[in-house]
């Protein structure tokens, strides 16, 4: 095993890891410096927007943390999960299996494969923050941020917790953390619609296992995330909900026969669970509504609280502020323990990022056997494209292809004439925004209009839901709403009297957002899922990843005009006479907005149709259906993370054999042991199923006794 820290001028400290014995150092080039280097010349991009947030990012990060920021320093008392880099850097080992990324894909599969017995390692951009140290002020959150652009490559550190991405027809928020995308999330749990596997690209296996091993699967991550319904409706009712309820009656009326409103089921703890099964304490939800910009309370059941921490008490080693590049097939190889073969290996070229790391930029190495790539629609095709390009990986045309939106919209109803209280509390120190919202927020998502209709095209499903803003986002919000609102709004009540009540309700909430009388409490977020066309792509451009999609907005059967039709006849329900607003960006720059970016890794049958196949192995060509494998006779599946470009599905497969056994790898002739995974969420949102799919009892084969699902967590 050895390392050395390589101390030339041009490539930072390298350290590189080897099995057996030391190799040439390939440095590359830190994505931070390239992403730096030079604005290209685009002119399709909302440039004032940009220009503003670059003001805000640039002003946030050159102030120092301030004295109470609650992402400044830790307060919580959770034990750690992620070990020091140092214990990585000093003493390499290789992995049996490392997974990239730490969001429902990395979380599921780092539990799963620890707890066969295997040394596992989980690499994270971002860092790890508990409940307590989430941002919770305007001010805090910008410390937190970081946008991309093709015109500001990198503003604010790559391992912010809010990852914001401008880009050439899509706006996107993704999450940034150990966790992933569930820490900034809503955890909205629902199930797809069963006709969205008919779609003849799917690859036929998967089509096969709909009843069966997809519905298992869901079934297991559901034990896991445990989504729930608010369960106090009867005696602490949220406005909200009755106002959905009003909707959807109204919208039965009005042209929309099969809208129904339901209590959404969110992965939150409403009862405290101490512990809960995975070991952590988790406090019962406060109704506070921050959701969104990180669960302060600790009662949101993100992948921090369960798969994560599962993970480490099964031996993998977790680190953070590591940013994978790129991934080659090693020219090393290690002997295995019968030393009759040696086992082929993959290498993964790493960087250190953040501005409080103290070895930024350090360039290393880590090898493994077993490689899987979890870092969501955007990191993994950027890794994947990355290792095409420097590290020599062959693969299909299809990666990067197929990108989506997942059919998102967002429409605000603004300054309503009944409350709706969807305000998060943020530094709510004295109480007073709590009290001013009558203790009635919830958490940041309520419930669900399903305009999913079983005798219409699959396609023009809708499911709508009523965004709750972060406290954090409060203020902001405030001021894009009204400023929308007055400069384009369309107001559904027309009588001069009700005008001027909602007049001074405006003027309310512009000096206090949370005013009881003001007209944020009384104003709501329409947020849509649906179906779009999925003609995006993804590229390296300057070894930046960059979006192109000419056709975001009006490509698909969901154009804006739909989705503005639909959240006015919302904002014209008797109890809610809102000021309806369209989204700006998107009907006026044709700029989608997204929270469930898809694509780039495709599934298909072969490397014609998709990247990966349905097992999520790499296709290793442009033609026919050979795949990435170091080791032929085991089946090694080296990678993938992987969203299947259906019109609104994102699913996430991981789906590889290990042989069987006690899990070692040197037993080849043992029978295979299927261990899937699945990370799904189609227009019907159904993260509540990123989860293991594997096969009733498919750990029971390796450990000859029940998986630990089967057996309740033990
Ligand atoms: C505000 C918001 C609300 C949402 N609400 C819902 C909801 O209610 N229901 C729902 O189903 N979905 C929701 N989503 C979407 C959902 O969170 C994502 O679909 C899901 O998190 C994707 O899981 P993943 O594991 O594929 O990727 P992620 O959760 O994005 O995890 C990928 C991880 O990989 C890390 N990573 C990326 N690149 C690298 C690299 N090069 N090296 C190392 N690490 C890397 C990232 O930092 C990240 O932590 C929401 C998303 C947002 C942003």
């Amino acid at each position: 095993m050895g390392a050395h820290f390589c101390k030339c001028c041009c490539c930072n400290d390298v350290l590189v890891s080897s099995g057996t014995k030391e190799l040439p150092v390939v440095t590359p080039l830190p994505a931070v410096t390239l992403a730096t280097k030079k604005k290209s010349e685009r002119t399709d991009l909302p440039h004032n927007l940009l220009r503003s947030i670059e003001k805000i990012t640039s002003r946030a990060h050159s102030k120092p943390p301030t004295k109470d920021s609650s992402s400044s320093k830790p307060r919580s008392t959770y034990a750690r999960l992620s070990k020091p880099i140092t214990t990585l850097l000093e003493n390499p080992p290789v992995y049996d299996v490392l997974v990239i990324g730490s969001g429902y894909g990395g979380g599921v599969i780092g539990s799963r494969t620890s707890r066969a017995g295997q040394k596992v390692c989980i690499l994270e951009r971002g860092q790890e923050r508990w409940p307590g140290e989430y941002p919770n002020t305007f001010g805090t959150l910008m410390e937190n941020a970081q946008v991309r652009s093709a015109v500001a490559p990198q503003l604010g550190s790559r391992d912010a917790f809010f990852d914001f991405r401008l880009e050439d027809g899509v706006y996107i928020w993704i999450g940034c953390g150990l966790g992933g995308g569930s820490l900034v999330n809503s955890g909205v749990s629902i199930a797809p619609d069963p006709r969205v596997f008919d779609d003849p690209r799917w690859p036929k296996e998967i089509q096969a296992d709909k009843e069966t091993k997809l519905k298992d699967g869901f079934d297991r991550a559901e034990a896991v995330l445990r989504p729930a319904q608010y369960p106090h409706q009867e005696t602490k009712p949220l406005p909200r909900v009755e106002r959905f309820q009003e909707a959807a009656a109204h919208l039965r009326k009005n042209g929309y026969p099969a809208a129904k409103a339901e209590l959404a089921h969110v992965n939150v703890s409403f009862d405290a669970m101490s512990p809960n099964p995975q070991n952590v304490e988790q406090p019962a939800c406060t109704n506070c509504g921050d959701c969104n910009t990180g669960c302060n309370v600790g009662a949101k059941n993100t992948v921090l609280m369960n798969y994560l921490p599962d993970a480490s008490q099964h031996g993998a080693d977790i680190f953070t502020q590591v940013e994978v590049l790129y991934v080659s097939k090693s020219e090393k190889k290690i002997s295995r323990e019968d030393e009759k073969d040696e086992e082929p290996l993959w290498d993964v070229h790493c960087i250190l990022v953040g501005a409080d790391n103290p070895k930024p930029n350090l360039a290393f190495t880590v090898t493994t056997k077993l490689l899987v790539l979890a870092a969501g629609t955007l990191g993994s095709t950027e890794i994947l494209l990355r290792s095409r390009d420097q590290g020599n990986l062959s693969m299909s045309s299809k990666i990067g292809a197929s990108f989506g939106a997942d059919g998102d919209f967002f429409r605000p109803s603004f300054n309503g004439e009944s409350k709706t209280n969807t305000l998060g509390y943020g530094d709510d120190k004295d109480g007073a925004r709590r009290a001013a919202e009558d203790d009635s927020v919830g958490p940041c998502i309520t419930s669900v209009l399903d305009l999913r209709d079983p005798t219409a095209p699959v396609d023009q499903g809708i499911i709508l839901e009523d965004i709750g803003i972060g406290g954090a986002l409060c203020e902001a919000t405030n001021k894009i709403f009204s400023t929308l609102a007055d400069v384009a709004g369309q107001p559904t009540e027309m009588d001069p009297k009700k005008l001027e009540e909602a007049k001074v309700r405006e003027e309310n909430s512009s000096k206090n957002p949370w005013a009881s009388d003001g007209a944020l409490v009384t104003s709501v977020m329409w947020g849509g899922m649906s179906f779009d066309d999925q003609q995006g792509s993804m590229v390296l451009d300057d070894d930046a990843l960059r979006i192109k999609w000419a056709t975001a907005a009006t490509g698909g059967p969901n154009p804006p005009a739909r989705s503005d039709a639909l959240a006015k006849a919302c904002c014209e329900t008797p109890t809610i006479k809102s000021v309806f607003c369209t989204d700006p960006l998107e009907s006026m720059f044709g700029s989608r907005g997204s929270i469930h970016p898809l694509g780039g890794c495709c599934l298909g049958d072969s490397a014609e149709t998709g990247g990966c196949n349905h097992k999520g192995q790499l296709f290793s060509s442009g033609v026919g259906s050979d795949v990435h494998t170091v080791r032929e006779e085991h089946h090694f599946y080296t990678f993938f993370s992987f969203s299947y470009y259906n019109y609104c599905t994102i699913i996430f497969f991981l789906l590889f054999f290990l042989p069987s056994s006690n899990m070692s790898f040197k037993k080849k002739k043992k029978e295979l042991v299927r261990l899937r995974w699945i990370s799904h969420t189609d227009v019907a949102r159904c993260q509540s199923f990123v989860d293991n799919l594997s096969r009733g009892g498919a750990l029971r084969g390796v450990h000859g006794r029940r998986s630990w699902l089967e057996n309740g967590g033990e």
